[in-house]
């Protein structure tokens, strides 16, 4: 799989699925998920209402992740994903190495073979950032996927540059 960092916004990227950095409750929120459903518009939250009618009523689990359609945004689906808080988890690498693995696998259920991520847990969550990208591109490196591009999408300069350096470290 080839991996691609770039600066930019997650709603606009041109790949079959875009990854959310959501919440349990799957009905919007601040960061990425207020920008996904802002610029996809209401057939996300509808769709995401359905899910928690129906597989989730008690919220999608951390590290979990479901796809919906992706509403007026460019991509086809957005996949859901709920990051750990970093303050509260003791857990500090599967549950958020579980967001990328678990993103995709729902991708290859699709049949999605490009996937933009965010750097899920590092904004409101507070996970930080040099290690948030370090178990990206840990499972983004790893992973058994018929997924053939990943697209790691950093939100300012500053945390690209990192992004670079961190990607850098490997020997
Ligand atoms: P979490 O609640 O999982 O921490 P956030 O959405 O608060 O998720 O932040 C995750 C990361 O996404 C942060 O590094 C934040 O700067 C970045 N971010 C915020 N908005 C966007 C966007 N529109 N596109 C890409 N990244 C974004």
């Amino acid at each position: 799989m080839q991996i691609e960092l770039i600066q930019g916004d997650i709603t606009a990227q041109h790949v079959d699925a875009v990854v959310n950095a959501a919440n349990h409750r799957l009905l919007g929120g601040g960061g990425v998920d207020g920008a996904i459903h802002r610029a996809g518009g209401p057939q996300i939250l509808a769709e995401c209402r359905e899910l928690r009618r129906t597989r989730f009523p008690d919220g999608l689990p951390t590290g979990e992740s479901v796809a919906t359609t992706a509403g007026r945004l460019p991509a086809r689906w957005v996949i859901h994903t709920v990051g750990p808080t970093y303050a509260t988890t003791k857990d500090k690498t599967h549950l958020l190495q579980s967001c990328y693995r678990t993103s995709l696998a729902v991708a290859d259920e699709l049949g999605a073979t490009s996937i933009a991520f965010p750097l899920v847990s590092s904004g409101i969550y507070r996970w930080p950032k040099d290690d948030a990208i370090r178990q990206a591109l840990y499972v983004l490196r790893t992973a058994d996927t018929a997924v053939h591009t990943a697209t790691l999408v950093l939100y300012d300069e500053a945390t690209l540059t990192l992004a670079r350096r961190v990607s850098d470290e490997r020997d």
